[in-house]
């Protein structure tokens, strides 16, 4: 058990309707603590560089527009292994597959507007979190 820190992204479609608080009580509820967050905008090079490793990917030009479509609310999270909690907690990529209780099954619409984003691994977390955040705006 160790404590860490995850990257997470509320998407776009979630923004949209309103469900940015909902989503941050399965966080908080769940044991993880929002220690930096704000709203904004990608722009198209953001989004095309957060999402590289999938640039192969039939579904990337897709999920560039989609992410850019409207606000994002951009995270950390921290807490005892808080990337596999965090993933445990958001639930499968396709809402169809995701277990009762989880976010995506909850809220999400389709696999592409699955309603939020989630570190996959502890080095991808501290590469996703210098990415979006300064040192001085992580406050634990
Ligand atoms: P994320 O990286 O957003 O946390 P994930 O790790 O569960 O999601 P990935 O395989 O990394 O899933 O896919 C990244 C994102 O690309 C997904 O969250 C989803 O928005 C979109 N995506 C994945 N697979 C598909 C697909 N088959 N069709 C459309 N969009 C997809
Ligand atoms: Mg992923």
């Amino acid at each position: 058990m160790t404590t860490e820190r995850t990257f997470s992204i509320i998407k776009p479609d979630a923004t949209r309707r309103n469900l940015t608080g909902k989503i941050n009580a399965k966080f908080e509820s769940n044991g993880l603590r929002i220690v930096a967050q704000k709203r904004v905008r990608l722009t198209q090079d953001m989004a095309e560089r957060f999402y590289g490793v999938h640039k192969e990917r039939p579904f990337f030009k897709d999920l560039v527009k989609f992410m850019i479509s409207g606000p994002v609310v951009v995270q950390v999270l921290e807490g005892t292994d808080a990337v596999a909690a965090n993933r445990k907690i958001m639930g499968a990529t396709n809402p169809a597959n995701a277990d009762a209780g989880t976010i995506r099954k909850e809220f999400a619409e389709s696999v592409e507007a699955n309603s939020v984003h989630g570190s996959d691994s502890l080095e991808n977390a501290k590469n996703e979190i210098a990415f979006f955040f300064s040192e001085v705006e992580i406050v634990g």
